[in-house]
This record gives structure tokens, C-alpha cells and sequence, in this order.
């Protein structure tokens, strides 16, 4: 049995473990990455696709932005539609900032094109199967090749998703979860169409929401709300143009175009927080930690903010002895993790239909709307929140 020694131990090569281990480095902070699948797995696998401008500072910050610069799509506004009409919500006139479309799998393949060229430890299938000893001497113990594996460490970084084990390894008794889950789920694809917007939209519709989105200007993403216990197998190619036909061509003169769907897949609706984030020196960070429904487009960003913070914390933990920034770690990030379920929770109860619905609360639905696309200071809520809040600590990049 192999034993490694390193500072930080980091479980995951998702967005948040990636993201660590990179501005660790920067910082002259050793971590070893372990991932329990491929490395053509991860950087392939199709998830979110829309960044803060305070995501794409830090990675553009840290010297990983390059590609992002050169191919992000930067949108100044999104439109929401119902009743007939479209509203743009002007991002940059509201509150003077942007977002960039750029795909999750395209924010992992670069962050591990430079820990590959910085020739820093990443292990690939290499599976974490327990971690213990996290109050004193943290173990990591894993499997690579076959063969058992043991990772000796200051801290664990549990960056792996909310399936991980990390979050299991704290005692019952000393974790509590908050959890909402809602009646129905999105129905996501991929196809290779040129989008039929140059920016967002979201469809408020009497058979449910509907989200035109994009990858690049040749690939479309497409969302339609769906049963929660919806089967895939049920949905033809055919029949899901039809759908988001229907809910989306609600404005006038606007055509949804159609083409070859390459990816689909069924994305459930919950919001989850673990309180607290760490247990002696294990921290849970992104998903591993928390959940938001995919409406506020906040999944990821999230988990690069509280890279952010726990940063910082070792930083002053390694440059200067102190430990008052790692011990306030949950405290921070909850700050901001429950600002952003509210907003998520939000747009998702505006835009969606429940299956309870009756007239009543579809003409709220409509109200809320026509309030939100309506009101200058609605408006700005909505945008300062979409854009990103402004980080309440000072961060390195
Ligand atoms: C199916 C799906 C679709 C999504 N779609 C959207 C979207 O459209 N818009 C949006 O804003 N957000 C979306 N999200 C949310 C967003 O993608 C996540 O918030 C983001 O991936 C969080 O990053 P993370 O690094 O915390 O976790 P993850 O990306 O889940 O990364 C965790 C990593 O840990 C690895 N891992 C797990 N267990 C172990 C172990 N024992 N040993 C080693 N490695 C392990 C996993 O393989 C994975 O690579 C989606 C999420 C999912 C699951």
C-alpha cells in the first residue's frame, strides 16, 4: 500500500476540487486531487453553463481564463416571456455587470490542462473510499489500479457532489440538513442548432416552464419542465421540438429552430443545505454541501465561492498561524449559500407550474411577472442576483 503525503487532500476533480487545488497552488499550498472516473469523463460530462462575473474574475484572475475570454459568450440581459410577450431585463443598464455562457465541462478540461502543465498531482479513477481520523490526523484512503491507497493529510477538501462520501463521514448528530424538494424536474437537451436567441429565455406557460439557453453560437441547450418521475424513454426527439415549440413560440414573430439533439437527460429539482460545512479539518464545499434548483443558475458558481473562502482560511492558516478564518468557514459561505437558495427557490416558484395549481395562483404567477418585468427596482433585484452578489470578504483573486 502506497501512503502519500500532502497538505490538503482534495475528493473530487469536479468544478469545486479543480478550482481548489488551482489557487492553492498559486499560493504555494501542496494538494493531491483524486477523481473516481476518467479524466475524458469528466471533462465530457454536460452540466451547467452560466458564470457570475465574480466566477469568471477569479478564473480569469488566476491566470485560467484565457479560453474563456476568447469563447465565453457574454450576455447583458435575458428575457423573461409569458402571456404573449417578451421582457428583456437589462443586466448592464440595471446594475452595470454581465454573465458569460461558457460550459461546465469547458471550466474543468481548462483547470486540468494547467494542473497537468504545472505537473501537479491529479489521480484519475481513483476512488475515495473512506476518510477518517478528520479531527486529529486526517487519512484519506482510496483506491487506484486496484491496489488500496492511503493519503496522509492537514486537511480533506470533500469536493465530491453531493453523492460523495464526504458529507456521510460527518457524525448523525453533529450535521443537520435543510431540504425542499419540488413536484416536477427539467427535461435538458443539447442539440446542434444555432440558438434562436442570442440571449436566455424564460417561458412562464400554462403547460409548464420552458428555457431556451446555449453552449456556443452553433449548439443549442433547451430545457422543458417535466414530471419528477418523468422517463426519458418517453420522450422522442419529435415530441420534445413539439413541446418547446409550443411553450416557447408564445411571443409573436418568434420561431424556435429545430435540429439534431446529441445529448438529453432528466435534471431533478431540490434545494439542500448542510449545516455546518466543516467537522474538524474536513470541509464540504460546492455540491457536496449544498444544492440549488438549476432556475437562478447558481450550482456552480456557488461551489467556486466557497473555494474562495476556504482559500483564504488556509492561507492565513499556512502564512500566518491563524486559524480564525478556517474556523468561521461555514459561517461565511452559509451567508451567501441562503441567499442564493432564496433567489433560486424564487425564480423557480415564479416559472414554474405545480401540479396543484389552480386559477388563483396562476394569476399570481402572471402578477409576479408582470410586477418583476414591470418595476425598475424589481428588475434590478432580479439582475443584481442573477449577475452575482458582491462578495461580502475580501478574497486573492
Ligand atoms: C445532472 C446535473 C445537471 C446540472 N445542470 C445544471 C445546469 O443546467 N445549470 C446549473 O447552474 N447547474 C447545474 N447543475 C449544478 C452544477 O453542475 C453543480 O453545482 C456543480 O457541478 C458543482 O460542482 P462540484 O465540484 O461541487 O460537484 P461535482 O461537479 O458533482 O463534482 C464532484 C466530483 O467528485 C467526484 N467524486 C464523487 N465521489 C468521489 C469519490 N468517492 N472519490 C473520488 N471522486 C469522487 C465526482 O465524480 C465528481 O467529478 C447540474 C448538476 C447535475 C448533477
Amino acid at each position: 500500500m502506497a501512503k502519500l503525503r500532502t497538505q490538503v487532500g482534495i475528493i473530487g476533480a469536479g468544478p469545486a476540487g479543480l478550482t481548489l487545488a488551482h489557487l492553492l497552488h498559486l499560493q504555494g499550498i501542496e494538494s493531491i486531487v483524486l477523481e473516481r472516473h476518467s479524466r475524458e469523463y469528466v471533462e465530457t460530462r454536460v452540466r451547467a453553463g452560466v458564470l457570475e462575473q465574480g466566477t469568471v474574475d477569479i478564473l480569469c484572475n488566476s491566470g485560467v481564463g484565457e479560453r474563456l475570454k476568447r469563447e465565453g459568450l457574454q450576455h447583458q440581459g435575458v428575457e423573461l416571456r409569458f402571456d404573449g410577450k417578451g421582457h428583456r431585463i437589462d443586466f448592464q443598464e440595471l446594475v452595470g455587470k454581465s454573465i458569460t455562457v461558457y460550459a461546465q465541462q469547458e471550466v474543468v478540461k481548462d483547470l486540468i490542462a494547467a494542473r497537468v502543465g504545472y505537473n501537479a498531482p491529479i489521480y484519475f479513477e481513483a476512488e475515495a473510499l473512506r476518510v477518517d481520523d478528520y479531527d486529529a490526523e486526517p487519512k484519506i484512503h482510496y483506491q487506484h489500479n486496484g491496489e488500496a491507497h492511503e493519503i496522509h493529510c492537514d486537511f480533506i477538501a470533500g469536493c465530491d457532489g453531493f453523492h460523495g462520501i464526504c458529507r456521510l463521514a460527518i457524525p448523525a448528530g453533529q450535521i443537520q440538513f435543510h431540504e425542499r424538494h419540488y413536484p416536477f424536474a427539467w427535461l435538458g437537451i443539447l442539440a446542434h442548432v444555432p440558438p434562436a436567441s442570442h440571449e436566455l429565455i424564460y417561458n412562464y406557460h400554462e403547460r409548464g416552464f420552458a428555457l431556451l439557453s446555449m453552449r456556443s453560437p452553433e449548439i443549442s441547450r433547451l430545457y422543458l419542465q417535466c414530471a419528477s418521475d418523468e422517463n426519458i424513454e418517453n420522450w422522442s426527439d419529435d415530441r420534445i421540438w413539439a413541446e418547446l415549440g409550443t411553450r416557447m413560440a408564445t411571443r409573436e414573430g418568434f420561431a424556435l429552430k429545430d435540429g439534431p439533439i446529441f445529448q438529453k437527460g432528466i435534471t431533478p429539482m431540490r434545494s439542500f443545505v448542510a449545516e455546518p460545512m466543516q467537522f474538524g479539518k474536513l470541509f464540504l464545499l460546492g455540491d457536496a454541501a449544498h444544492i440549488v434548483p438549476p432556475t437562478g443558475a447558481k450550482g456552480l458558481n456557488l461551489a467556486v465561492a466557497d473555494v474562495r473562502v476556504l482559500t483564504r482560511g488556509l492561507v492565513e492558516f499556512y502564512q500566518r498561524a491563524d486559524r480564525a478564518a478556517l474556523q468561521r468557514y461555514t459561517e461565511r459561505c452559509l451567508r451567501r449559500v441562503w441567499k442564493c437558495q432564496r433567489f433560486s427557490w424564487w425564480m423557480t416558484s415564479m416559472l414554474h407550474r405545480f401540479p396543484d395549481e389552480d386559477s388563483f395562483s396562476h394569476q399570481l404567477h402572471l402578477a409576479e411577472l408582470d410586477y418583476v418585468t414591470s418595476s425598475r427596482a424589481a428588475s434590478a433585484t432580479l439582475a443584481e442576483n442573477y449577475v452575482g452578489l458582491p462578495f461580502d470578504t475580501p478574497g486573492l483573486f
